[in-house]
């Protein structure tokens, strides 16, 4: 487990580097965006490898090409059509745009599910949010509550994207929040 200090430390010489030069401040929480740094959730190992890809640290091309000059050829080695920097892998490869980013997607809204189920008192089968998986419909808080997972909402008019991930339905207040989950790189491309 790491001190106080030590988060504080870290984060403290991480905000000096190049992810947070390169932030739009306009469009992100600072705060929540690094709140995952505070809570201590990852060991030490994982934070300092998200924290090496958020400063393009880690070993892409376009680092190796246009930082270390051992390699001549900055384009990813998955698409072949744009340089291979972090915030490619992450969010913008076509090849990874098919089936990677939307497993994440899911994997984030699954999290998202557990977290209401939980919230809501839906008796879930499995302890952790990552072995969980969502089921279509849930009641909680004595069927006061409806969860909906990936359910098409019937609408008067045409609405192309009328599936959100997530409705929690309150039964009695008659309302619902619809949840729609987006995968930000919180990056401009440079
Ligand atoms: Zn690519």
């Amino acid at each position: 487990m790491r001190s106080g200090l030590d988060v504080s430390t870290f984060a403290t010489r991480r905000l000096q580097r190049q992810y947070i030069r390169n932030i739009d401040r306009q469009l992100i929480s600072e705060e929540d965006t690094f709140l995952w740094l505070w809570k201590r959730d990852l060991k030490a190992e994982t934070e300092s490898k998200i924290v090496a890809a958020q400063d393009q640290g880690t070993e892409r091309k376009y680092y190796a090409t246009k930082i270390l000059n051992t390699e001549t050829d900055s384009k990813c080695r998955l698409c072949q059509q744009f340089d291979e920097t972090i915030h490619h892998t992450i969010s913008a490869c076509p090849i990874l745009a098919k089936e990677q980013y939307i497993k994440r997607h899911d994997r984030v809204c699954a999290q998202l599910q557990f977290n209401i189920c939980k919230e809501t008192g839906v008796q879930l089968d499995k302890k952790h949010w990552y072995e969980h998986v969502p089921k279509s419909v849930e009641t909680g808080q004595g069927d006061n509550v409806t969860i909906l997972w990936n359910q098409h909402v019937q609408t008067d008019r045409t609405i192309p994207n009328n599936k959100p991930d997530i409705i929690i339905r309150d039964n009695e207040k008659r309302t619902c929040m619809l949840i729609d989950v987006a995968i930000s790189g919180g990056q401009k491309c440079d």
